[in-house]
């Protein structure tokens, strides 16, 4: 099994809301200022994310399902982002 493949499973519900929704909304950013805030979500946790000069593991989307989205109007922001250090990942999840 890919890796992209383990994390598509271990975090399947990454891109959708509860309520299956996607999480992030396929447009530019409608803020001004642009990209106020960035939130990503897993397993229905809602996390910080951070905008980065490259991305990580987990957020690279050619590896993981992880999207971004501006907390203002929930555009998906294209370009690379982190989950900061320190936040608090609720591993919790993977006991599902
Ligand atoms: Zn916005």
């Amino acid at each position: 099994m890919s890796i992209r493949e383990t994390f598509t499973d271990l975090f399947k519900r990454t891109t959708k809301t509860a309520a299956g929704a996607s999480f992030a909304v396929e447009q530019l950013c409608q803020c001004s200022p642009a990209w106020p805030g960035l939130e990503t979500t897993a397993n229905g946790y809602v996390l910080p994310a951070e905008a980065s000069s490259h991305y990580s593991v987990l957020t690279n989307p050619e590896i993981g399902p992880f999207v971004a989205r501006c907390t203002g109007c929930r555009a998906r922001y294209p370009r690379p982002w982190v989950i900061p250090p320190g936040a608090p990942m609720p591993f919790d999840w993977a006991q599902e």
